[in-house]
């Protein structure tokens, strides 16, 4: 059966997964027209050059590392947290370079990273509220009380602040531009030098304390010094072409999870393989063909076109011709016009928004850039292949990423079936472990923190490394929450139990800082990028 016809705003056919109620809707639409007009954050050059990567890597022939927060926060915005971010996934990638001799290929959780999904819309939090029963004047006490108030969903939506939980379309405004100057700084930094090779050490490395990744760190870079073999690794000329930078700057892309689908509509922008090249504005109406037109070209036509600052004239001159030649253009059109999300290079469906029927997969189907799917215990293998056969009709290479989020005891158990389903299809995908979100445990000093042990995330990688082996697949990355983020005193956070540093369940409370899931600080991400250097060399 043929699908139906997509538009960026199709998805608003389907049942949706949590989704956010805003209370102003005139608001919402004022917001959304303004995300319309705003420019796009990245090309759909840049995002197919990520595609073509990550054809490389679901071959074997490069490692994607991704990586970054649970959850950004507009005051993440900041120089420090950007350059220690972008540090800590620098010098990642350089370890893992070294040892496997592979490109990496690298994916930020970054400039975006804002929208959560929760497993409760609401939670009871001790609010404290004045106690009437206690004096008139000044005097008066506070007493606290249980309150349901709704979840924080990301910065994007409300805000942290118990008293700020009422989704607020303005904050999409500021998601854009608090992407858009997060991607600035990070353009800047690459351009000026900041990922040269020649000085890794330079990379805010100094605050790391642990010896042991001093010494393992200092071996790296004297053997990497007179590696001429590395360096053409880096180049990416081993790979077949100087796409991946010199050894002066490298590529680095964005990504975050495409939760809320009135922003991404937005930003989800037309490039047609016609010439002169031009961006339409989306349609919010599932009928409206995807023409890209110039304005010139919709003033004269009577078709409504809502978003369009434009209006379209009420009584055209030569209407029925330019009817006529509009089908034309979009039969031909039809066959090479693409769909670019451009808010990230590549984005990825939760493993709560994944319903086949549902407005996310619906949205994914139809647009060109590299995808990821999170994939789990909950996931049945002959779903996967239905979702790969929607989402992917045409097998393209590098198209999908399958983010595996088991958890290190059940990896054993889900994963095997997995790839027995993809590999009896001729779709080419990308395997990727995300070896945190199976991994969420209570601390038990403080059971409201959630923490995760460095031995189960090792554990995972090198679990499914030994099943791809096993099965004659390729674990092709790695997907992981992280953090270059230090206190005022240069500590890194104290979120995940373990690594180099040996931290305890007894640390944690130190210096805890996430809004969301628990991270590995910056010591803990470099004990990664070691661990995964040897398991890839052998
Ligand atoms: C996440 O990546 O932060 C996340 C919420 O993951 P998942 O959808 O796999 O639970
Ligand atoms: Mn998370």
């Amino acid at each position: 059966m043929a699908a139906k016809e997509w538009s960026p705003s199709s998805w608003r056919e389907k049942p949706i997964a949590q989704d956010v109620i805003y209370e102003d809707k005139a608001h919402l639409d004022k917001v959304l027209t303004k995300l319309r007009r705003l420019p796009p954050l990245v090309s759909p050059v840049e995002i197919d050059r990520l595609r073509n990567q990550l054809a490389d890597v679901a071959a074997g022939k490069a490692f994607l590392l991704q990586g970054g927060d649970c959850a950004e926060l507009f005051d993440d915005c900041s120089q420090d947290p950007i350059e220690h971010k972008l540090s800590l996934i620098l010098l990642m990638s350089l370890i893992i370079l070294h040892g496997s001799r592979l490109p990496v290929v690298r994916i930020a959780r970054i400039a975006g990273q804002y929208a959560k999904p929760r497993s409760k819309p609401t939670e009871m939090v001790d609010f404290e509220v004045p106690d009437e029963s206690s004096g008139s004047d000044e005097s008066k006490k506070t007493k606290s009380e249980k309150r349901e108030i709704l979840s924080f969903r990301g910065d994007n939506v409300n805000g942290y602040d118990k008293s700020d939980r009422a989704p607020d379309p303005e904050r999409l405004l500021g998601a854009y531009f608090h992407s858009t100057a997060t991607l600035n700084y990070i353009r800047t930094l690459l351009l000026s030098g900041f990922a040269d090779l020649h000085k890794p050490l330079d990379w805010s490395f100094s605050h790391v304390r642990s010896p042991e990744i001093h010494k393992a760190f200092s071996a790296m870079i004297e053997s990497l010094q007179d590696s001429l073999d590395f360096m053409k690794v880096a180049t990416g000329s081993a790979a077949g072409g100087g796409e991946r930078g010199g050894t002066q700057t490298v590529d680095l892309f964005t990504s975050h999870e495409a939760l809320l689908l009135e922003y991404e509509e937005a930003l989800t922008r037309s490039e047609t393989g016609s010439s002169p090249r031009s961006f339409s504005p989306p349609s919010s109406k599932v009928s409206t063909p995807a023409v890209s037109r110039s304005v010139s070209q919709i003033r004269n036509t009577n078709e409504s076109y809502p978003h369009s600052p434009v209006r379209p004239s009420k009584s055209p001159k030569s209407g029925d011709n330019l009817q006529n030649s509009f089908s034309d253009i979009r039969m031909e059109d039809k066959q090479t016009e693409k769909w670019y999300n451009t808010s990230a290079h590549f984005i990825w469906i939760g493993d709560r928004t994944r319903q086949l029927d549902g407005a996310h997969v619906e949205y994914f189907r139809g647009i060109a850039n590299p995808i990821g799917i999170k994939t789990g215990p909950s996931m049945k293998p002959e779903e996967i292949i239905r979702l790969l056969d929607i989402v992917n009709p045409d097998r393209i290479p590098g198209k999908v990423t399958l983010i595996g989020r088991y958890g290190a005891d059940k990896v054993d158990q889900f994963l095997p079936a997995h790839i027995d389903a993809v590999r009896n299809t001729d779709h080419p995908v990308v395997w990727q472990c995300d070896a945190m979100h199976g991994n969420t445990k209570s601390s038990q000093t403080d059971p409201s923190l959630k923490t995760r042990h460095f031995v189960d995330i090792i554990t995972e990688i090198t679990k499914s490394m030994a099943i791809h082996r096993e099965k004659g697949t390729i674990l092709g990355g790695v997907h992981l929450e992280l953090t270059g983020e230090v206190n005022e005193e240069g500590y890194s956070v104290t979120e995940c139990i373990g690594g180099s540093m040996q931290l305890e369940d007894k640390d944690l409370s130190f210096n805890y800082r996430t809004h969301c899931d628990p991270r590995l600080n910056f010591e803990q991400g470099l004990d990664v990028a070691f661990l995964l250097a040897d398991h890839l060399r052998s």
